[in-house]
């Protein structure tokens, strides 16, 4: 059965898949949703038998229902290919009573990479199959790791640019000369006077600037997002919460149909939405936790029903989750509304007027199958430590943050179900809170002191992705305000 997408918050046309893969954001501000979500008509035995490319093409089909077999595979055969430094893909390692999910084994060493390694190939096809002759500009805001996972996917790629706004102080060292030595004459990387929060608006604001969009067309522009609204990224991410639970049930650790725990370090609210989607596909989930770190915007919303993005803004260790509008949250309010577009047009206008909106009680209870906690930094650095004197398992911030939400939860409610910790970075990325977290005494050394040291600690080689930025060039260095971003956009584009 055919799906199509519809705007959170207009009921304008339903579009087709590859349409809103195009288009990223709606024309009124809203995100694309699929009008239902499809049921997974491969049991989860069979699945179990499966690679992740198939596994990944058993999910994708069902919500890109206007690719064909071959365009689909084609995009599956080309991202998730010899980039990644395992065939599995997204292994599983047991530490601590629990599974953690390794995102990381991309190119950009994060999760980003599961997604937009094939974004850049579902958008190519996507615009052939609608006949675009324009030229695609990716426009991404990054709290850090998005950025230079849509970089590598898109540098070089014919037929796009891209362009990259980062907080200028907000993102770690690695994150951020990963970023600037990005190489390709289509790429742009720009430092903004602001955080991350300021960086997407001025991109949601640039997205539905309609005066800039037909001067873009008349020019042979066309924008597109990157960003973890485009549902080009959503259901990439759908794909390797079947795989986790496939494979667990292929080792013998759970029985088919056993309901596991999923852990989320969350953010924009992308990750843990997918596992929500897995879940209604039929994924035997029992509850999905939310973890936060000291923004703890959405820990306050599940606990409270109210969303309220009115507060100091925190800069922490794990900075890709320094997030106080989590914009793929609106999906799941316009589902627990109802699929309501007109209601929740009104929360979002509440949100961006006030800055904060509140649920009714019918609503909240569309919220069952979440829970949410939050992790201070010190709790985050406790818990590395933790599992690294237990195990010998290094785990980055943000997964740290999950981690140390998981032991929370365990202790509020005695839960010994199965638990999977999406493991969403490379220790070696945020190496120097790690490794600080471990030992003090490890301060004094320089960041790619600290790198060697890790991977001596935890047994492990340094990624690629750090090998190569030891000595490579800065190539970006430009800086500007957030009301400036327009200006950047037109002077790259030459309009
Ligand atoms: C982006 C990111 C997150 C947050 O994911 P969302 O989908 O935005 O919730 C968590 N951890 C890391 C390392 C990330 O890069």
């Amino acid at each position: 059965m055919e799906v199509l997408y519809n705007s959170t918050r207009s009921n304008s046309q339903p579009l087709k898949a590859s349409q809103a893969i195009l288009k990223g954001l709606s024309e009124d501000g809203g995100l694309f949703v699929p009008d239902h979500i499809p049921a997974l008509d491969k049991s989860l035995s069979e699945l179990s038998k499966m690679s992740y490319q198939e596994v990944a093409y058993e999910v994708m089909k069902l919500f890109l229902t206007d690719f064909t077999e071959e365009e689909l595979k084609n995009c599956i055969a080309r991202a998730y290919d010899s980039k990644f430094d395992t065939t599995v893909i997204a292994p599983l390692a047991e530490a601590e009573g629990a599974y953690f999910l390794e995102l990381f084994h991309g190119p950009t060493i994060a999760f980003k990479d599961m997604a937009l390694s094939i974004l850049p190939h579902l958008l190519i096809t996507s615009a052939r199959k609608n006949q675009i002759k324009n030229e695609i500009v990716i426009l991404t805001a990054t709290s850090g790791d998005t950025g230079k996972a849509a970089l590598a996917g898109f540098a070089n790629v014919e037929g796009t640019r891209i362009i990259v706004f980062y907080p200028k102080n907000g993102v770690s060292p690695i994150q951020e000369k990963q970023m600037v030595t990005q190489k390709g004459a289509n790429t742009l990387v720009v430092g903004i006077h602001g955080n991350f929060d300021d960086a997407q608006t001025g991109v949601k604001n640039i997205f539905s600037d309609k005066e800039l969009a037909k001067e873009m067309d008349e020019k042979g522009f066309q924008f597109s997002s990157a960003n973890s609204i485009n549902v080009g990224r959503l259901v990439p991410q759908i794909c390797y919460y079947v795989y986790a639970y496939a494979k667990l049930l292929a080792e013998g650790r759970i029985t088919e149909g056993e309901k596991i725990n999923v852990v989320v370090p969350t953010g924009n609210f992308g990750n843990i939405l997918a596992a929500f989607y897995a879940n209604n596909m039929g994924l035997p989930i029992a509850k999905l936790i939310c973890a936060s770190n000291e923004n703890k915007v959405l820990f306050d919303f599940f606990s409270t029903g109210t969303y309220d993005r009115n507060r100091e803004f925190m800069l922490t260790s794990s900075p890709s989750m320094d997030i106080l509008i989590s914009s793929n949250l609106e999906r799941l309010i316009y589902r627990i509304a109802g699929n309501d577009a007109k209601k929740n047009q009104e929360l979002m206008a509440a949100l961006s007027g006030q800055g904060k909106y509140v649920i009714d009680e019918k609503m909240k209870e569309g919220l069952a199958d979440f829970y949410g906690n939050y992790a201070s930094e010190e709790e985050t650095a406790a818990v590395i430590k933790k599992i690294y004197e237990d195990c010998g398992y290094v785990i980055d911030t943000h997964t740290a943050v999950a981690a140390a939400v998981y032991e929370k939860y365990q202790a509020e409610t005695k839960d010994a179900a199965k638990t999977v910790i999406a493991s969403t970075a490379s220790p070696f990325k945020f190496t120097r809170s790690v490794m600080n977290a471990i030992d003090v005494k490890y301060d004094s050394m320089t960041d790619f002191e600290l790198v060697d040291e890790l991977s001596k600690i935890a047994n492990v080689k340094v990624p690629n992705a750090i090998e190569e930025i030891r000595t490579a060039p800065v190539v970006h260095d430009k800086q500007c305000d957030a009301d400036e971003m327009k200006n950047v956009v037109r002077e790259f584009l030459g309009i």
